[in-house]
């Protein structure tokens, strides 16, 4: 197989950047060890307003205008709506986009990629070849060929989730539950001594329900075995239980894989590309979102004579990873390192503070559409409303992790001068 583009990966990224070449008029192949058209396991929430058009409402299979996170002992209202994709009319959009323009899916494992001066070769794990002038690896969180720099400290989402019927109601009728930090289940030891996990949780309709318990970010990964006691006993003491179980759901992702070396040959997408975002987890908003522009980009590149594969790929990168992006990036990686240090009460405090912002705050924040000044902005605001004990345990961690604030606002370099000169 030839062709001007060639996508490793079948999942959210490689789909959504796939539709967006073959809409981009460009010749392009896929290679996944199953057909593209495998259901996707995951249950993939987003907030409406993070739909990269109207037309993609129509894909969802659930959408919620009561919406609640309980923390720091009160239910607060999130005034956004958000859905759950019908991952099956989800993947269809997108590979009807592919099949239209005559895409062509194989099935295999990339294993290695070669590269002459114009044209990328992918040896499959069958020995089959495949060439294109740009490769695309969307190959998930652990990928196939993206090199990133190596980081000793991965937190991990860990969540188990039970999509069914229960004895009891776990939420009120039309409910989403962002999150549910309650934790009079637990004794005061367990608050003290173990990570905090959460209920995410919402009617399905048809009385089914789905319920997870989730560690937002943990190091190392929140055991499931926890996460699945925990469930049980936080049902429990809402007075319910699983009545039948349709599916269950393990989850666990890296949130703060290091972004990957940004001059390399090929070109990552989705959690091949450390695109999760380090607050939430959520990845296939910015995945739909970001497709377009950036096949945008591998066609003008592409098109540009003597166009090499890593040209291509460095073009695609800066498109990915602009200057703005991985700035906000640091001072997500610095929010989320706070996380880590808060125990059960201050992180409820925490979202506590987060969730009274104006929407266009969190909800930007979440969704990554503010500017690196109002992420400071939303930032400072979270910590002048924020108690003072917690304030106090802010400012502890900005002092021990410096580095992400200011490779944020620009001024690493005098930093490593003033550490050279204390040194
Ligand atoms: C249980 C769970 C729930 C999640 N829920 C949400 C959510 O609600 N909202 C959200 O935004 N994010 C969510 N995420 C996070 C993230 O969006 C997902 O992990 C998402 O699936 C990542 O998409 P991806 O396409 O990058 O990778 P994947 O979905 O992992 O897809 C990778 C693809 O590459 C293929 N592949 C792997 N190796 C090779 C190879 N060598 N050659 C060829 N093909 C290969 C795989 O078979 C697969 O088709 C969730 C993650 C998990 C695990």
């Amino acid at each position: 197989m030839k062709a001007d583009v060639l996508v490793i990966g079948a999942g959210p990224a490689g789909l959504a950047l796939a539709a967006a070449l073959c809409d981009a008029g460009l010749c392009v192949g896929g290679v996944a060890p199953t057909d593209p058209t495998t259901p996707w396991s995951n249950t993939y929430g987003i907030w409406e307003d993070e739909l990269p058009s109207p037309e993609y409402t129509a894909l969802l299979g659930h959408r919620w205008s009561d919406c609640t996170s309980y923390v720091g002992g009160q239910a607060l209202r999130l005034e956004r709506v958000y859905g759950l994709f019908d991952n099956a009319r989800l993947q269809e959009h997108l590979l009807e986009r592919c099949l239209r323009a005559g895409m062509r899916w194989r099935r295999g494992s990339a294993r290695l990629v070669e590269f002459t001066a114009r044209r990328a070769e992918i040896t499959l794990e069958d020995g089959g070849l495949m060439q294109a002038q740009l490769v695309v690896d969307a190959s998930g969180h652990t990928p196939v060929f993206v090199r990133r720099p190596l980081s000793s400290e991965i937190a991990y989402q860990a969540a188990y989730g039970v999509v069914g019927a229960f004895t009891r109601p776990p939420v009120r009728p039309g409910q989403l539950v962002l999150m549910d930090y309650r934790s009079d289940h637990l004794t005061a030891k367990e608050r003290r001594t173990e990570p905090p996990t959460f209920l995410y949780a919402m009617d399905l309709g048809n009385d089914r329900y789905f319920v997870e318990e989730t560690s937002l970010a943990h190091v190392p990964a929140v055991p499931f075995a926890l996460l699945k006691t925990r469930l049980h006993r936080r049902l429990a003491h809402m007075g319910c239980a699983v009545a039948e179980a349709e599916h269950e759901e393990y989850c666990l992702f890296p949130m703060n894989m290091p972004v990957p070396y940004l001059d390399q040959p090929v070109l990552g997408y989705g959690g091949a590309a450390s695109m999760v975002h380090p607050a939430s987890g959520y990845q296939v908003g910015a995945a739909l979102r970001l497709a377009a522009p950036l096949a945008q980009t591998i066609a003008h590149a592409l098109a540009a004579p003597n166009a090499s594969p890593s040209a291509v790929a460095r073009a695609g990168w800066k498109t990915l990873w602009p200057q703005e992006r991985l700035r906000k990036h640091q001072l997500y990686l610095f929010g989320l390192r706070t996380l880590l240090s808060l125990n059960e009460a201050q992180l409820q405090q925490f979202f506590a503070a987060f969730f009274h912002l104006p929407v266009r705050y969190w909800g930007g924040y979440l969704s990554n559409t503010l500017t690196t000044a109002e992420i400071i902005q939303t930032m400072a605001y979270v910590f002048m409303t924020a108690p003072m004990p917690l304030r106090l345990v802010l400012i502890r961690e900005a002092l021990r992790h410096p580095d992400f604030l200011l490779h944020a606002v620009g001024v690493q370099s005098s930093h490593s001068k003033i550490l050279h000169i204390f040194r």
